[in-house]
């Protein structure tokens, strides 16, 4: 990169704290989703100051969108002087739940030890903070720069992303024709890219059976039993099967690299009575029981498939277990996201990491999903990327923060980026 963007960077340290500051204050919990017109009005405040066109965008009728709890958006965008590529920054402004166990003020963003902590400092209000002052200090350094910038805070990545890149990608906002690289500066660590995630799919099985007298069960039909039987075939045969295969995919961490599925809740027979309740339980055989499935699987595995090796052991179950019923119902599914290791984004951002901190970058993919998904089926713009400061093991973590020489590292390889994506040749 050029020595005069690197001390402009590094000279917009204090500048770099107080907005990563700024935002921390704004508590965006997600759920509900409270603030998020405040931030969009903060960012489109800051980034209008410095150049850019904004649109503040409300996805309107999405999951949690409601008079009380809006799902606002904010897309900027500073034109070049020239024709050329657009390159997007995409954040999304949502944290999740505080939690228990601080010992700093969760919106405080107090500063210590050169570390700034807070909820959402380190996933990923820190890697936003990263991106504008990487843009603001790019434009200043190369106000002639060639095609254009732009920068997205996004609401309710944390429970989806339907009202917030999801709904951008189907309004049209992530078409290929529009923009052409997009960096996530999510907290995947200042010297790794992250080319992707594993998918999900996620369904609800119950099983039937019939209530009767708790001393005559031979009268009813136990649905826990039955339930019992299910579990047994996923240990069985579903968990082993899953074990044994292994990704290309770069998944970190380790035990991630292969097929997983939790067992989210299990829910059988009578309904659980408040803390209060003193009683005993009525003696009955239970009619229902559901489990919730949270299966994450990999590139290499068709969704057809991870459907179907579940129905197939239930339906396995119907034809050899007597009374067996069930009812399968799928939540919601997103499939696996891998850009090429060749995509310009990736190539780019890996000689400026190179470029920055004197190394080549290490790749990974990432075991949950993230926006990349909706970029991705939705805009069909393959050319994405996670990037951004933060140690990925903090993310969700009581005392969660970023480190403020992390930020600036970071800001400086996207500014190096923008150098060799934006500058006209020679
Ligand atoms: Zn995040």
């Amino acid at each position: 990169m050029t020595t005069s963007l690197a001390s402009t960077i590094a000279a917009k340290r204090d500048d770099l704290i107080v907005l990563t500051q700024d935002l921390i204050r704004i508590p965006t919990l997600n759920p509900p989703g409270q603030d998020y017109r405040l931030i969009c009005e903060y960012l489109d405040k800051r980034l209008s100051a410095h150049g850019f066109e904004t649109q503040l965008i409300r996805a309107h009728g999405t999951p949690g969108d409601c008079t009380k709890y809006p799902r606002w958006n904010i897309i900027a965008r500073r034109e070049g002087r020239h024709a050329g590529d657009c390159v997007h920054f995409n954040s999304h402004t949502d944290v999740v739940e505080v939690g228990a166990g601080w010992t700093f003020d969760p919106f405080g963003a107090e500063i210590s030890d050169g570390k700034i902590y807070g909820r959402g400092t380190c996933d990923m209000k820190g890697g936003l903070a990263a991106s504008i002052i990487a843009a603001e200090a790019f434009i200043e350094t190369h106000p002639d720069f060639a095609g254009a910038i732009e920068i997205s805070g996004t609401a309710d990545e944390e429970s989806g992303g339907y009202g917030g890149v999801a709904y951008l990608a189907e309004h049209g906002y992530f078409d290929p024709a529009r923009v052409q690289h997009v960096i996530i500066p999510e907290p995947l660590n200042k010297d790794r890219i992250c080319l992707g995630h594993r998918g999900g799919w996620w369904a609800e099985i119950e099983t039937k059976g019939e209530i009767a007298h708790g001393s005559m069960p031979f009268l009813g039909d136990c649905a826990v039993r039955h339930m019992g039987a299910v579990l047994t075939e996923f240990e069985d045969k579903l968990f082993p099967a899953m074990a044994a295969r292994w990704t290309e995919m770069p998944v970190v961490p380790e035990g991630a690299r292969q097929s997983t599925m939790n067992i989210n809740s299990i829910h059988g027979g009578q309904k659980e009575q408040d803390d209060d309740f003193t009683g005993l339980p009525a003696h009955c055989v239970p009619d229902s029981c559901r489990i919730v499935i949270d299966r994450r699987f990999l590139v290499e595995e068709p969704l057809d498939q991870v459907r179907g090796e579940v129905t197939d052991l239930l339906e396995g179950l119907r034809e050899s277990r007597a009374d067996f019923d069930y009812e399968l119902t799928e939540l919601n599914s997103v499939l696996p996201s891998m850009t090429d290791k060749n995509a310009p984004v990736v190539q780019t951002v890996a000689k400026a990491i190179e470029d920055v901190m004197g190394k080549p970058p290490e790749y990974v993919a990432s075991p949950g999903t993230y926006d990349q998904k909706h970029i991705d089926r939705i805009g069909k713009l393959k050319n994405c990327i996670a990037y951004g400061p933060g140690v990925l093991e903090l993310a969700h973590k009581p005392d969660e923060w970023i480190g403020i020489d992390d930020m600036i590292d970071s800001a400086k390889v996207m500014g190096a980026a923008l150098e060799t994506l934006l500058m006209p040749q020679g």
